[in-house]
């Protein structure tokens, strides 16, 4: 629970395939879209594009995260969307982001603990199996490129 929605929160991390190289322009305003959208309905998270794949993080009251994390998975600029991780949490990882967007590149996640023989042989995150997916978020959570989030 948190002060800002006072019912239990969940957490969703997903990762996916962009369906075209998307310039920072076109991130942009999808970030100010979801934004937008996720501060009136109480969704927090991060967001991570390299080389054509996402990986995103969405926190928040169940009902519109699932909400949320719905209409995504029908956005049809990317596909293969794979949910990862989906639980309910007591403490937001990313409270202060109603969607962060780290700025990392493939190797800045390859020199994380746990992922570096990952994106040796793989390149995309939308290859990431779940328990990579758990180290990736802990490397976020704990504060990781924390300064080269948008
Ligand atoms: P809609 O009527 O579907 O869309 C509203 C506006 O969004 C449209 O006017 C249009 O400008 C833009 N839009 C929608 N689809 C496209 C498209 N295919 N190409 C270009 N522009 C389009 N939404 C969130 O609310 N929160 C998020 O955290 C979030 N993260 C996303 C992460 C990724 C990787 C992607 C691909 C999308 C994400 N979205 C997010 C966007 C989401 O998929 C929906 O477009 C958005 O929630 C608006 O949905 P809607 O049904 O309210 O409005």
């Amino acid at each position: 629970m948190d002060a800002r929605s006072a019912v239990p929160l969940v957490r969703v991390a997903y990762a996916s395939a962009a369906s075209r190289r998307i310039d920072r322009e076109e991130l942009l305003q999808l970030l100010a879209k979801a934004r937008e959208k996720n501060a009136r309905l109480g969704v927090t998270g991060i967001l991570l594009y390299v080389d054509d794949s996402f990986f995103q993080v969405l926190e928040g009251p169940l009902e519109a995260v699932t909400g949320i994390y719905a209409r995504i998975e029908q956005d049809d600029r990317h596909s293969k969307v794979l949910k990862l991780i989906q639980e309910p949490i007591t403490e937001r990882a990313f409270p202060d982001w109603s969607m962060g967007m780290a700025r990392v590149s493939r190797e800045d996640l390859a020199s994380i603990p746990g992922l570096n023989d990952f994106f040796r042989t793989k390149s995309a995150l939308s290859e990431l199996p779940p328990s990579r997916a758990r180290t990736l978020l802990q490397a976020f959570s704990d504060g990781r490129w924390r300064a080269s989030v948008l």
